[in-house]
């Protein structure tokens, strides 16, 4: 029998009492035949809890593999909260308390980025609010009679090659640097042969957490003229963090001269899932957007959501999710919400130290930059160190430590890692965690502990 867990209690119980409090403002109206749930849903729901169990234990800070990381509590009960009214962002008519709530937790990220005018919203996710950041670039240029392209490093998101195709826009890929960063020489040179109209800079790569050099990319826009779509959905929040690397903090502090940017609250921002945001620096944007819904702006004059973003329906809890955590963890330098992300950092730099002493395994040429850790398994081949990897990844697992698999360039790594490279493998398979809980840190002792007992288990103990 499993014990009663007291965080669940009390979860529950201070759930209850908001739930009481949402119920009270309706309480004027005749009860509603809304079904109770029955004893064939209490069956079927704990069927779908044991479908559930075949799933990695994301929450659990033994999961250090994928970019995931759970909810804050208070976001999913303001989520859940939200859902008893289900409302919808698209209008103010279906959402109005929610879409107040997104105007406010929209305001603060933009403040966060150093941005006192802005537009912007919340999406669905970091995929549809870059489209939004390039739609609106596209349709800039076009208002100029031409068509330009949208130029991104080799190590942004793959959805841009995709977003690009979807509207029609030219897409040009700029090559990184041995550490992933965009290579500056290369995006010239790009510049020079190309129509660039938008140039995507990311801060934080998906793989590794590589930050272009923003303030760097700032200087060419001076002398070739182009628009800056900073695509921060996973390394965003990092610009509150006092523990970056000044090349990293150099870009971040640029932020404010970006034209547009996004962000994922549902990646670093302690949100469930369905949490993009787009913003852009100048609101004059929004005349982009005109368009007459006949049947959804009836109830008031006021900027509905729906008449600022491509998406229609969108989920208004979302918004009362967001919301409620800034107001529990509001965005400042050095307070607790910031202090989660230098944790995460700071685990992923002890993690990298503890990896590069243990001659077992190949270390790239860069010392993390965001809270992504990667490394190679020493072999006297590609082939084989790939293969290993593989082999420790499926061990850890056996112990309960979750960590992730990568194909990333050999050039990340010192050249002459693997002697027998012969250039027709450009790739490796490498180890990779994303130490994005806070827990991360109090908990970076028992996780080498288990990766060092699945190394030992695949490749024999580690003799110096
Ligand atoms: C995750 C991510 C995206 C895509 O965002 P989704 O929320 O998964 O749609 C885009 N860019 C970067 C840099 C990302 O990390």
């Amino acid at each position: 029998m499993i014990q009663p867990d007291p965080k669940r209690e009390e979860f529950l119980a201070r759930f209850a009492d908001a739930q009481a409090t949402l119920d009270q403002g309706f309480a004027r109206l005749p009860p509603s035949s809304q079904p109770a749930l029955g004893e064939d849903a209490a069956i079927i729901l704990r069927e779908a809890a044991e479908r559930l169990h075949d799933n990695d234990p994301y929450f659990h800070p033994l999961y250090a593999g994928q970019m995931l990381k759970p909810p804050h509590p208070i976001a999913r009960a303001a989520y859940t909260l939200a859902m008893s009214l289900n409302p919808n962002n698209h209008a103010l008519d279906g959402g109005r308390a929610s879409s107040a709530m997104e105007f406010e937790a929209v305001a603060a990220l933009a403040k966060m980025f150093g941005w006192p005018k802005h537009l912007g919203h919340l999406s669905s996710g970091g995929t549809f609010a870059n489209l939004e950041a390039l739609w609106i670039a596209g349709q800039l240029h076009r208002e100029q009679g031409t068509s330009l392209a949208v130029a991104a490093s080799d190590q942004a998101h793959y959805t841009h090659t995709r977003i690009s195709g979807v509207l029609g826009l030219p897409f040009v890929s700029v090559p990184t640097d041995n550490t992933g960063r965009m290579d500056l020489n290369a995006l010239e040179q790009a510049l020079k042969t190309h129509r660039i109209g938008t140039v995507v800079a990311t801060l934080g790569t998906t793989a590794v957490g590589a930050v272009d050099p923003l303030d760097r990319i700032l200087e060419l826009q001076a002398r070739y003229g182009f628009r800056i779509h900073v695509d921060a959905a996973y390394g965003g929040y990092f610009t509150l963090a006092g523990n970056l690397r000044p090349e990293a903090r150099a870009a971040y502090d640029a932020i404010p001269r970006a034209d547009s940017l996004v962000v994922d609250p549902h990646k670093h921002g302690l949100q469930p899932y369905g949490c993009g945001c787009v913003l852009f620096r100048d609101p004059s944007i929004g005349r982009f957007y005109e368009h007459d819904s006949p049947f959804t702006y009836f109830t008031s004059k006021d900027l509905h959501l729906g008449q600022i973003s491509l998406e229609c329906s969108r989920a208004g809890a979302s918004a009362v999710a967001l919301w409620a955590t800034q107001r529990l963890l509001p965005y400042e330098v050095g307070g607790e919400f910031a202090r989660g992300l230098e944790a995460g950092r700071e685990a992923a730099l002890a993690m990298h130290k503890r990896l590069a002493a243990d001659v077992r395994f190949e270390m790239p040429m860069t010392d993390p930059m965001l809270d992504i850790i990667f490394w190679a398994v020493k072999g006297t081949t590609v082939v084989q160190s790939s293969s290993q990897a593989q082999s420790i990844f499926r061990q850890a697992r056996q112990m309960d430590l979750y960590l992730a698999l990568a194909e990333l360039p050999i050039r990340f790594f010192p050249e002459g890692t693997w002697p027998d490279h012969t250039g027709d493998v450009a790739h490796v398979t490498c180890l990779r965690s994303v130490m994005m809980k806070p827990e991360h840190l109090t908990w970076s002792d028992e996780i080498w502990r288990r990766l060092e007992a699945a190394t030992s288990a695949v490749l024999g103990v580690n003799t110096p």
